[in-house]
């Protein structure tokens, strides 16, 4: 199910905070719920487990995304809020705790519980902080913890930052005099493992993962721990972090050949490591990743975009489009426009770029419409429409889901983009 809210037109043009203006609208959207994020959150901690109290439908979703196989044992599941819990006929809270003990029973292997909270769940009030309090005295062995996937007035990726967020009161205190680094966001395991040996090899450390892959290795958190993000959809967590005295290093963010060795410098000048060092280290991943994106700039140079508002994640892309394959920027849509995150992304967009926030769906087609552009970044319940029209259009969720970070990845993301213009370009010949 996608989250909508009601029209209210009126879009206000605002002045941007980095020179390019900024559209900000409200009304109807197209994005998927915050339910999402269990479908990549699930697969990276590996002994978590993801109860989302919900409706039939929050159940449907999951199961159609995640494509779960009836044999399978998947590490998420639905509580169904049914006909009588809405009627007050049932205690919700006892049947909560009942499926939550189920789970727990069946799966041993489970030490963190995440209650995921839903429109239903939120429209009825069930309050999972209670909830998952009672469950933790409930049962030994397991920290049972809770946040919102609910689609009201959000985005899917929020449901990520929700759930960091939850977990940043767990992470032990480290009152240690050294300093640490913390890489925020869900990254692949071959993307982490790249990255911890570039920061290795370089001298930085300790280098620790929010979200650990387990829950034995939280990472611990306090005033000397420097953290750099990888996701720009981290706002809670960075506050949460931020509120345990950790404290954020300013870079872009590690798309592309460029954005990946800005990601790294701005590390390495926390930890004054001296230009030959970082230059030896990375010299080779660099120059693989300037290789394979050479193969893509031909095609991407000069072809335009439009980016509807969808991952968060559209800002960092639009910079890696421009600076490294050459686009031309037409609009870059993003439901929030977290200014102090994209701080070093911002300015190094083209001056005179449309920036939008939020959306306001008919005005926006009606502006792609008019624009015509060779590539629209977009959700799927745009895409299908935009194609019929002549549109080449890409999933803004597929870069979610696929490993874009870091220089080895440079090529395959800049091919998630080339890909869909080959296509167009291949039917226009035949
Ligand atoms: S949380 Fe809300 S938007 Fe998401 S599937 Fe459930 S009802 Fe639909």
């Amino acid at each position: 199910m996608t989250a909508a809210s009601a029209s209210a037109p009126a879009p206000a043009p605002l002045a941007g905070a980095q020179e390019n203006p900024v559209l900000r609208e409200r009304g109807q959207r197209e994005v998927f719920c915050g339910l999402t994020g269990i479908m990549w959150l699930h697969r990276k901690i590996q002994d978590a487990f993801f109860l989302i109290v919900g409706s039939r439908t929050c159940a449907h979703l999951m199961q159609s995304a995640a494509g779960v196989m009836i044999f399978a044992e998947p590490r998420f599941a639905t509580a169904i809020i049914e006909e009588r819990d809405l009627a007050g006929m049932a205690d919700a809270n006892e049947e909560l705790d009942r499926v939550a003990a189920q789970v727990l029973a069946r799966r041993p292997d489970i030490k963190t519980l995440f209650l995921v909270g839903s429109c239903p769940s939120e429209v009825i009030k069930i309050d999972l902080s209670r909830a998952a309090a009672r469950l933790n005295a409930a049962h030994a062995g397991v920290r049972v913890l809770n946040y919102s996937g609910s689609g009201i007035e959000t985005t899917f990726t929020e449901g990520e930052d929700a759930c960091l967020e939850s977990l940043v009161p767990e992470l032990p205190q480290d009152d240690s005099q050294e300093p640490s680094l913390l890489v925020v966001g869900a990254l692949a395991d071959v993307v982490e493992d790249q990255f911890t040996r570039l920061f290795e090899a370089m001298g930085i450390g300790p280098v620790r993962f929010l979200p650990a892959r387990t829950s034995h290795d939280l990472p611990p958190v306090g005033p000397n721990t420097r953290y750099l993000l990888a996701q720009p959809f981290m706002g809670r967590t960075g506050a949460a972090l931020d509120g345990r005295g950790a404290k954020r290093i300013s870079a872009p963010f590690p798309m592309g050949a460029k954005g990946t060795e800005a990601w790294l410098r701005a590390a390495a000048d926390v930890w004054n490591i001296d230009a030959d060092r970082f230059e030896t280290v990375v010299a080779a991943p660099r120059a693989r990743a300037e290789r394979a994106l050479a193969t893509h700039r031909a095609d991407f140079t000069g072809r335009s975009v439009f980016f509807f508002p969808d991952s968060q994640l559209e800002i960092p892309l639009a910079r890696f489009l421009y600076e490294e394959l050459g686009a031309q920027l037409i609009e870059v849509g993003t439901p929030y426009l977290h200014r102090s995150h994209l701080d070093c992304e911002l300015p190094r967009l083209p001056a005179g770029v449309q920036l939008s926030e939020g959306q306001h769906v008919d005005s926006q087609l009606d502006r792609c419409r008019a624009a015509r552009p060779d590539l629209t970044v977009c959700g799927l319940g745009l895409a299908n429409p935009l194609e019929a029209e002549g549109l080449s259009t890409k999933w803004a969720i597929e870069l979610v889901f696929t490993p874009i970070h870091g220089f080895e990845q440079a090529g395959d993301l800049a091919e998630l983009f080339t890909r869909p213009l080959r296509r167009r370009d291949l039917l226009r010949v035949g």
